[in-house]
């Protein structure tokens, strides 16, 4: 069965973008968040993500009047779900949050909503019970800034249904993403399983006073051809991220480099909010 109404629960970061993309090519879509104050919050990201596609990729005034138009906002599940398709579940990475959600959702969703998760450290299979439906559910993960970089990472459970996988994987490609394939579960998927052992043998390095910033950087551009280095990355990515990340690491495992890790960005850089791109100052001046 076709693919073409979508809706997208969740308007924060990624939702809203998530629901602008698909609109922006030819879909259905319903926005669906908490309460309407918020849903008119993400309104207002309308027009600034319109100037960014404008921008970044030529879009006419006549594309983005027809994106919006295919765009509706509601905080009724039961309508939000009515016709749904395909449900994108961009609510906040909080187990209990989805498992909340997921209940209400597949209470009132049509039998023929498949369900996808856009979580970035959860894997499908913690989830696929709570759905109801769990050979329709899967992982479909964007990265920030989606209509910039365009991957989508599709990433079944054991009991997902091959079909729904490849339809899912058909309507990535039909929202202009480059759809990435995964045979199996795996956290962090491919794009987080690669960066964040690279960003953190980058800190290690900084934080154990091997080189500098530029130096770290240098070495992996000119020596593997990457057109920017891990700092630069991590400005992008922002610093409270990778605080998080080491955090976590160093709370786990107590592992002294981690510990000290966690102390140097908090002093640096969490403290003197100098958190990467965003704030205009990370590793680099912006
Ligand atoms: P966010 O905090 O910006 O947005 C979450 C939204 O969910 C908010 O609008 C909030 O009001 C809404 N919400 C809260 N409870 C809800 C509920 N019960 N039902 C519906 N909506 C509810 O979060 P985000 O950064 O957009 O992340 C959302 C998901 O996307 C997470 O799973 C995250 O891992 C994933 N993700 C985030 C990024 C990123 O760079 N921010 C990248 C890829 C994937």
């Amino acid at each position: 069965m076709e693919i073409k109404n979508v809706t997208v629960a969740g308007s924060g970061v990624l939702g809203y973008q998530i629901a602008f993309q698909t609109a922006f090519h030819g879909f259905n879509v319903t926005v669906y968040d908490i309460n309407d104050k918020v849903l008119e919050k993400a309104k207002a990201k309308f027009d600034n993500l319109a100037q960014a596609y404008k921008k970044d990729l030529q879009a006419t005034d006549t594309a983005l009047a027809a994106a919006k138009s295919n765009l509706q906002y509601t905080s009724d599940l039961a309508v939000a779900l009515k016709e749904a398709d395909l449900l994108i579940e961009a609510v906040p990475e909080n187990p209990q949050i989805k498992i909340d959600f997921y209940k209400k959702a597949r209470a009132v969703a049509p039998e023929k909503t498949r369900f996808a998760t856009n979580s970035s450290t959860l894997l499908p299979s913690q989830f696929a019970a709570e759905t109801g439906r769990p050979e329709k559910f899967l992982a479909l993960h964007f990265a920030n800034e989606i209509w910039k970089h365009n991957t989508a990472e599709i990433m079944g459970h054991p009991g997902t249904d091959k079909q729904v996988f490849d339809q899912v994987v058909e309507f990535a490609k039909n929202i202009g993403m480059i759809a990435l394939p995964l045979h199996k579960e795996q956290p962090g998927y491919i794009v987080n399983s690669l960066l964040v052992p690279l960003l953190g043998a980058a800190t290690d390095l900084l934080v154990n006073n091997v080189a500098d910033v530029q130096t770290i950087d240098k070495t992996w551009m000119v020596a593997t051809g990457a057109p920017v280095g891990p700092f630069a990355i991590l400005d992008v990515v922002g610093i409270t991220t990778a605080y998080n990340i080491n955090k976590m690491e160093a709370d786990a495992t107590g592992d002294p480099l981690k510990v000290k890790t966690v102390a140097f960005l908090k002093e640096n850089f969490i403290d003197k909010n100098k958190l990467g791109v965003a704030t205009g100052e990370g590793f680099y001046k912006y």
